[in-house]
This record gives C-alpha cells, structure tokens and sequence, in this order.
C-alpha cells in the first residue's frame, strides 16, 4: 500500500516540464523531460544515450535536468539506493530554485522508500526552505511532505501541506499536478480518520485525473472511494468501486494499486458473507505479494480479513493463529512507525536547533550591526554636540565681544563730545572733581582753565558751518596734543573748552602759551583762515568752594580776556588783573515769562559773570538758574501773604544796593520785562547810578509780548492803551474804546494796601462797573494768562464785561478788551488819502 503511493509521488516529480524550444539541444532536452512525464522513462533513457556524444555542447543547466531525469529513472528501473546517492550529488551543486525543488520532491521520495528516514526528513526539510523562490513548483514537494508527515502521524500537517498543495495547482493551469494534489488532499483526510471528507476529495480526484487523462490515478481515486465506502459500512457500494479500479489497475499494470484493491474486494465478501472462498483466495495471493514485499502494515491488515473470514467460518482456531500473525505484523509496522517519528522528531529538533541556531546567529549578526550603528550614532551625536558647543562657544565669544565693544562705544559716546573727541562737559565735570578732590587731598595745586574761540561766530559767518567744524575739530586736536595725559581736556559747548590740570596757574600758562603757539591756520574747501583764543585760568588757591566755583572763576577771568581785546590770557589770581576788573556794577535782567523759551545768551552770560546774583522769577526759573548758579540768592523770600508789598520792595531794593556799595559786580533777574510793571528794577538802577555805580538794564520777554504773539492781535493796527488794574479804578483814566485796553493784574483790583495776592469779587465788581460807563455789559472781554512752563498752554478765556467779577483768578490773570465800534476819521485830519485799514483785532 505504503509502496503504492511513493510511485505516485515519484511521478509527481514530472509533471508541468516547460518545453523550450530555442535550440535544437533544448528541444531534445525538454523532450526528454517530457517522456519522463509520460512515464515513457525507458524511452527517455534511450534518449539520453544518444545525446551523450553531444555532452560538451549542454550548458550546465541542461546537464543538470538529464542528469536528473536520469536518476529519476534509475529510480523507477529500481535501483534506488544508486539514484539516492546521485541525487545526494546533484543537489551539492548551484541551480535554479525550481529545478532543485524537483530534485529533493524526488530525492525524498526516495529516501522514503528505502526507508531512510532521516535523509528523506532532511530533504524534505531543506527542499521546503526553498519554496518562496519557485513558488509554482511548490506543489510538488508539498504532495510529498504531506505524504511523509501522514506517515510519522503528523495529520494535522499532512493536512495543511497537502491543502497548501491543492491551492497551489488550483492557482495554475495544471490537470495532472490538480489530479494527483487531490490524491495526496484524499490521503491526508483518511489518515486523520475523516472518511467523508476523504470520500469527496477522491470523487473530484477521480474527475480531475480523468480530465488530466492519466488512468492509473483515476483507479487511484476509485480504490479510494471504495475504501472510504467501506470504513463508512457501504460495503456494497464499496464492492463496485473496487471492482471497478481493479479493472483498470490490471489494464494499466499497476500491480501495487490492484493488490490494495483485492483488499478492499475481500473484505467486502466477509462483511457480506458471500462467495468466502473468493474472499480467501484473493486474501491469501495478497498475503504473499506482501510478505514478499516486506510490508508489515498490509499484512496485519490481510491477516486480519482472513481471522475475520476464519471467524465467519466458524474456525477459531485459524481465526486465532492469523490474528496472532496480524498483530506480530502490527507490532513489526509499530516498531517501523516509530522508528520513522523518531526520526522525524529527531530532524525536527535538529531543524528547530539549526534555525534556532541560525537565528541566534543572524539576531547576534544584527545585534552587532546594531551596536556598530549605536556607536557610530554615538559618535556622530558627539562629534555634532562638540560642534555644537564649539559653534555656540564662538557665538558667545562673537556676542561678548560685540557686546564689549558696543559698551564701550556708548560709553565713549556718553563722555565725549562728537565732533572733537575730547570729554564733553559733564565728563569734564565728573573726573574734575575727583582730581580737584585728589589735588585737594594730596595739597597739590590744581588749575582750571576756560578756552574761547575769538568772534567764531565771524568764521561761521565767513566761511560756513563746516569750516567751524573743522576749526573746532583742529583746536580739539590740539589741546589733546597738548594736554595728553596731564590734564582733563574738554568741550563745554559752543566754541569753549575746559582743562583741568593737577598744575599751578604758571603752568596752566605755560601750557596755554604752547596752544597758542599749536595753533596755525586751516584750509577748508581751498579757503585758509586762522584763529584766536582766549582763555580765563584760575588756580585753587584753597578758598575755592568748589570745583564749579575754581571753573566759574576762570569763566570770569575768560570773560576779562575778552573783555580786555581778545587773544590774551587773564588769571584770575592774578592782583593785576583783579585791579583791572571794575569794582561795583549792576545790570538788571529779564527771566521772559517760560525762562527756557525765552532767556538769551546775553542774560544768561551776564548770570554767569556776576559776582551776585538776584532773582525774582518763578520757581521754575530759579530752580534752572540755580543748577548753575547754586549760590544765586531768591529774592521770593522777601514776599509774604498780607505783608505790605511796598515793604517787600523797599528789603529787596536795599538788599541789592547792598552788595553794590560793597564792591560786588551784581546782577538782578526778574520775570518777564525787568522795566515791565516792575519798580524795583528801575529804582536800583537809579539809584546805583546815582552812586555812581555803572548800572543798566537787559530787556525781557514780557507777558505783553506774549500776549500779542497768543491772541494774535497787532497792537499798531488801533493802538493800546496799557494799565494796571488798581490804577485804573483808582484814577480818572478814559479808556479808548477804539483800541485794544489791557488790565494787569486784575486779581488785585481796588488792593490799596498791597498786601494780597488773591482776587476779591467787590474789587472786581468796580473795575467791570467803571468800565460799564464806556462798554455794554455784554462787550466781549478775555482773560488772559502766559504759560509759564512748555507743559502749559495760555489761558484765553472769552466772557461778556458783565461775568467777570464771577471769573477765576491768578494773580497775574490780564484782562483784555477788545476794541468797541468803528473808527472815525478825523474832521481836524487834512490831505489826501485813505484812512488806515481797520482791522479789528481778536
Ligand atoms: P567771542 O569772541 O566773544 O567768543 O565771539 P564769538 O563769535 O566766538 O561768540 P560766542 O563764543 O558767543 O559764539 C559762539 C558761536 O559758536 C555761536 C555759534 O554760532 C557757534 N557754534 C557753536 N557751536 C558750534 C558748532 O558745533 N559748530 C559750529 N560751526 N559753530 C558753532
Ligand atoms: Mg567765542
């Protein structure tokens, strides 16, 4: 039985061989193959002979497929342990995956004949390994895999590789592989005991090995259904398929299939208890052709009917001795069986070990290549971060240096002035007096010397701003030149230069006389043109409150040069020059009413120089005068609320004359005008000149001024008639209501006594009745206030005559009236001509 189907699988090997016809040897080769298929094996032997003389002219490839087709039919010609052992051989060599599962298909096939299991296992094992790379060929082997593992009791995957194996054909084109795939699917079903479903596999076996035409599997099939038929009980049934597949057995040759046949037909005799004598002679004849064979497993089987026909009989005693040969025969295929599974079991594990192995191996070879990869990571994510920390390490150093070196221009910029490059003023003021403190200190002497370019407004105006530039660089230059490290050089602003040297004023003179020398003339846009200086020096001479006083003084001695001509140098120190210097003096000043919009040089100038200074302004003014003149002294003092303002004129006026008759050259600031509503200023002045004393007044930005520039209006269009308020109330005035009529300090009207600073409405209340006389009641009127401070806006607040005593005041609030009615002509005027134009203001 067992032998029945290894010829089967055998000639499984040679089915679906491509014919390729690109030359004559191919076709030769390919028909060789083909024969094999046919099972025309003798024909093809012949065949090969004749193409041995041609051997030389076969690639390696065409050699390999005679070869094999040679073993093969070694094989079949009976001689299977040479076919063994050339087939051992050729699978040695390179070939295609397609040929090569062929071989081991047959190789193992083989093996599985003569019973070496382990070779046949170790083919069947590798052979299966190459199955993903010919695909199309996997059927054949898969047949045979599920035929062995049927064998080692291996159902379940007898099963699934015989599946495998139908799928595989049923993908294909391929009759003969479908009708013997089926065969192995029929197998496989039995041996696992399910005999319906192996029924039904042998029914459409039967169908597709007749449509493939190959007579000997088609009785395969119908031996089959009649063996299921049997197992089922159906022995009649069973009876006509065996007759039928013994028929064709016979027809084909096939003597293996017929005597599993006679099995089939005896049995079906016995279980029916007809014709026993038939059932024993077919029994006995099969009983010798499979001792002859050695097949235990069928012998046992044969045994078996004939105790079963014995039994029928009534004959025990035959009955007992063929059920003892059935089971030694039993015990005998037992003992091959598991020879077999321990042979399967031992592939298996040597399989599972070498993959196992192969695995352990490809997983180290991996883990390896993965290490290598690590590190090599490792090493790249080093070498980036140490790029990365050297890049941002120079960054930083980029962006330190940048930064020092930004800080370091700014600071420069702070102290220095621009254009010169030498230290600007507050520099020179903040390293002066650490060195005045130094000098102080160390009781060394100490100088201070203020440097002015002779009528530079004259180079300006000659030769442009930029060659006043230029000559401002060059001196710049040149008092560094100098100066070098001696001394603290720089440019207060304008055309001055302040130098402080740790020296004595004959140095400082010295000094100054190798600037003068230093100096020469410049050319600039082709025009040469030279330059004088003056300069004032004043040594420390231990009585100097402070740096800003030693700096102020050589400012005076500065003023003195010029003073004197120009182009010399005046020290302060020196007896002759303080000689020289006028004794009392006064000059009356103008603060304007916003000190930083309307102060000018000249009064600025004259704050500077003198040795006293005075100031009535508002605090504002002072608080900005004081910033250079800390010691200027507030005549606002003398002020208090309900105290006689005559008496607040009379203290200042003898305050300031005070400090004339003591010699002082003195200069008095006021607000706004200082000859503006003002009688202290006027009345100094007389009376310093009335001693003798030089005394003149500076003008200043009044709070009419102002007002012009505010409401807009033109005071020579219709005339202005100007007065204090009290003093209108006070006195018989006509206002001319054809001009513009202005109020001072309204706030203070009917105030006889001087002594108040706010507005009270009965005071108010006559000034708008006295005025009721000339105007209407609701003649438009405006209260008007300068600003003092940039943050402020003047005050213009239009209201009717009749509102003002209910209006707010500031003790400095004007009243303005606007003109009333139209100008007339005079009958008295003579000539031709038009009047002036009438503009009313407002
Ligand atoms: P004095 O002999 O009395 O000093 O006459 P002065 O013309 O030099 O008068 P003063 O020193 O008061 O004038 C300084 C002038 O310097 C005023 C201004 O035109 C000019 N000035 C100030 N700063 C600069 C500057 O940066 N560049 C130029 N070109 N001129 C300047
Ligand atoms: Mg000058």
């Amino acid at each position: 039985m067992r032998r029945l189907i290894l010829l089967a699988v055998l000639l499984l090997a040679f089915v679906g061989m491509p014919v390729f016809a690109a030359d004559r040897l191919e076709e030769q080769v390919s028909e060789i193959e083909a024969l094999a298929v046919t099972a025309h094996w003798r024909e093809s032997n012949a065949r090969i002979e004749a193409l041995a003389s041609q051997a030389d002219a076969l690639s390696t490839g065409q050699r390999q497929r005679i070869e094999y087709v040679r073993l093969r039919n070694l094989a079949l010609a009976g001689q299977l342990t040479e076919a063994m052992e050339g087939l051992a051989a050729l699978l040695e060599q390179e070939m295609p995956a397609a040929l090569r599962i062929r071989i081991y298909g047959t190789a193992t096939s083989v093996a599985a004949n003569i019973e070496d299991w382990s070779r046949a296992f170790t083919w069947l094992n590798e052979g299966l390994s190459y199955l993903p790379e010919a695909p199309e060929q996997s059927h054949t082997l898969l047949g045979t895999a599920s035929y062995l593992h049927t064998l080692v009791g291996e159902t379940e995957k007898a099963r699934d590789m015989a599946l495998r194996a139908v799928q595989a054909v049923e993908a294909r084109d391929d009759p003969r592989g479908l009708c013997v795939a089926l065969s192995e699917m029929a197998l496989a079903e039995d041996h696992a005991g399910n005999f319906r479903a192996a029924e039904a596999w042998r029914r459409r076996q039967i169908e597709a090995c007749t449509h493939a035409g190959d007579p000997v599997f088609t009785a395969v099939g119908r031996y089959g259904v009649a063996k299921m038929a049997a197992k089922q009980g159906r022995h009649d049934e069973a009876w006509g398929w065996a007759r039928q597949a013994l028929a064709e057995f016979e027809a084909a040759g096939y003597a293996a299939g017929a005597w599993s046949t006679r099995l089939v037909l005896a049995e079906s005799l016995i279980v029916s208890n007809r014709d026993l004598d038939h059932a024993r002679a077919l029994l006995l004849d099969t009983l010798r052709y499979y001792r002859e064979h050695e097949s235990n497993l069928a012998i046992a089987e044969t045994e078996h009917l004939l105790a079963r026909l014995a039994e029928r009989r009534g004959d025990p005693a035959t009955a007992l001795a063929h059920l003892k040969q059935a089971m030694s025969a039993s015990a005998a295929a037992e003992a091959d069986a598991r020879a077999r599974r321990l042979t399967y079991l031992q592939v298996e594990f040597d399989t599972r070990m070498k993959e196992q192995q192969i695995a352990l191996l490809e997983a180290e070879r991996e883990l390896a290549a993965l290490q290598v990869t690590a590190t090599q990571r490792r090493q790249w994510l080093l070498i980036l971060g140490i790029a990365g920390l050297l890049i941002t390490a120079l960054l930083l150093s980029g962006l330190l240096r940048r930064s020092f070196r930004e800080r370091r221009r700014y600071r420069w910029q702070s102290e220095r002035d621009s254009l010169t490059r030498l230290y600007n003023y507050q520099q020179v003021r903040k390293l002066g007096e650490a060195a005045f403190a130094r000098a102080r200190a160390g009781g060394r002497p100490f100088s201070a010397i203020v440097a002015d370019i002779d009528l530079f407004k004259q180079v300006n105006d000659s030769h442009g701003h930029a060659a006043g530039d230029e000559a401002l660089r060059s001196l710049g230059a040149w008092i560094g030149e100098v100066v070098g490290e001696r001394g603290i050089a720089g440019r207060s602003g304008g055309d001055e230069f302040t130098i402080l040297l740790d020296a004595d004023a004959a140095e400082a003179g010295t000094l100054l006389q190798r600037l003068r020398d230093r100096i020469e003339p410049i050319t600039v846009f082709g025009q040469t043109f030279g330059f004088n200086i003056s300069a004032g020096v004043c040594q420390d001479d231990g009585g100097t409150a402070t740096l800003e006083q030693l700096i102020h003084d050589a400012d005076q001695a500065l003023y003195r040069a010029k003073r004197d001509g120009r182009g010399r140098v005046v020290c302060a120190n020196d007896a002759a020059a303080a000689a020289s210097a006028p004794a009392a003096s006064l000059v009356v000043v103008g603060s304007g009413i916003e000190f930083g919009r309307h102060v000018n040089e000249r009064c600025l100038s004259e704050i500077r120089e003198a040795q006293v200074v005075f100031c009535l302004t508002d605090p504002f003014a002072l608080a900005m005068i004081q910033n250079f003149r800390p010691d200027a002294i507030n005549l606002g003092a003398y002020y208090a609320d309900g105290k006689d303002r005559r008496q607040t004129y009379r203290e200042i006026d003898a305050a300031i004359m005070a400090q004339l008759r003591d010699g002082k050259r003195v200069c008095a600031v006021f607000y706004g005008h200082p000859g503006v509503f003002a009688d202290v200023p006027h009345a100094v002045v007389r009376k310093a000149r009335a001693e003798g004393i030089p005394a003149r007044m500076e003008p200043g930005i009044s709070a009419e001024a102002c007002l012009y520039a505010d409401l807009g209006i033109d005071p020579g269009r219709r005339g202005v008639q100007s007065m204090e308020a009290t003093h209108f109330l006070h006195y018989d005035r006509v206002p001319d209501t054809c001009g513009l009529v202005l109020l001072w300090q309204v706030a203070l009207s009917g105030d006889l006594s001087c002594s108040r600073f706010h507005a009270e409405r009965e005071g108010l209340q006559a000034l708008v009745d006295k005025l009721l006389r000339w105007y209407p009641a609701d003649h438009e009127v405006i209260l008007y206030e300068a600003a003092r401070l940039p943050i402020e806006t003047a005050r213009l607040e239009r209201l009717a005559l009749r509102d003002v005593p209910d209006a707010r005041y500031e003790e400095y609030t004007t009243l303005v009236i606007l003109p009333l009615g139209e100008l007339r002509g005079d009958p008295a005027a003579q000539g031709p001509g038009t009047a002036p134009a009438d503009d009313p203001p407002g």
